[in-house]
């Protein structure tokens, strides 16, 4: 569960943005900390994500927006000063995997001045998107765009449903093959390297099946070649 958490946010057209987020990418809970900008106007700007601005929450402190998570995330695009502990960060893949399968409010600051060290300190991590170096600002709805890309790719990967049974079958003609095809070598890297690489890249049961029957097939006409 991501909960988006705008601090003061100053443009409509960024808030605007940031809903239409929240819905491409179904964020459940917006927060909104005082805002600065009116949100009526916001809502020209969220095409079909106009309903997660009218379910937001509305309220006067961070704290308050920060209620009910196991895990803050403040953002910003000053990090990793040299002697600044607090501004120490972590990059958003990394953000996203320890956010996984928890409650983590992903905190985002002003447009102007981004969050207050205060405000930092309220969080368990800093997040900062690696950019140029020169530049490293990005717009606040193009910032939200990215972690919530990376949050979405983290919840999706590994999401593998093969069982050990199909795994083992498969195993078993990787190895039924190269027994066939290896002549008189003893070196197993083919075998290994066949194996690795199968079981790296099988996600499904559908896909194990299939690659297993087509295995097979190989398999036993090779054996009737060969025999
Ligand atoms: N001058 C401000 C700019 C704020 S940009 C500052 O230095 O903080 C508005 C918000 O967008 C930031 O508070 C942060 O939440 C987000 N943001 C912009 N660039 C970012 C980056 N490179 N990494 C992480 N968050 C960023």
């Amino acid at each position: 569960m991501i909960r988006v958490v705008l601090v003061e946010p100053e443009g409509e057209y960024n808030v605007g943005f940031v809903a239409r987020l929240c819905r491409n990418f179904d964020v459940e809970q917006l927060y909104i900390v005082n805002p600065r900008c009116d949100l009526r106007s916001a809502l020209n700007f969220a095409a079909h994500g106009k309903e997660a601005l009218l379910k937001a929450q509305v309220v006067d402190t961070l704290s308050q927006a920060l209620e009910g998570v196991d895990l803050k995330m403040a953002t910003s695009s000053d990090a990793d000063n040299p002697g600044d502990i607090l501004r120490l960060s972590i990059p958003p893949w990394t953000a996203a995997e320890v956010g996984r399968g928890k409650r983590t409010a992903l905190i985002f600051g002003r447009e102007s001045v981004g969050l207050t060290r205060e405000e930092i300190s309220m969080a368990d991590f800093l997040l900062h998107i690696p950019a140029s170096k020169e530049y490293p600002v990005l717009n606040l709805s193009h910032a939200v765009s990215i972690l919530l890309y990376e949050f979405r790719r983290e919840a999706n990967r590994d999401q593998r449903n093969v069982n050990a049974e199909s795994l083992s079958l498969l195993d078993k003609y990787v190895r039924l093959l190269y027994e066939q095809v290896k002549g008189r070598s003893v070196d197993e890297r083919a075998y290994i390297v066949t194996k690795r690489v199968i079981f790296r890249g099988v996600r499904t049961e559908a896909e194990a099946r299939t690659l297993m029957r087509l295995m097979r097939k190989l398999y036993l006409k090779l054996e009737g070649v060969w025999r």
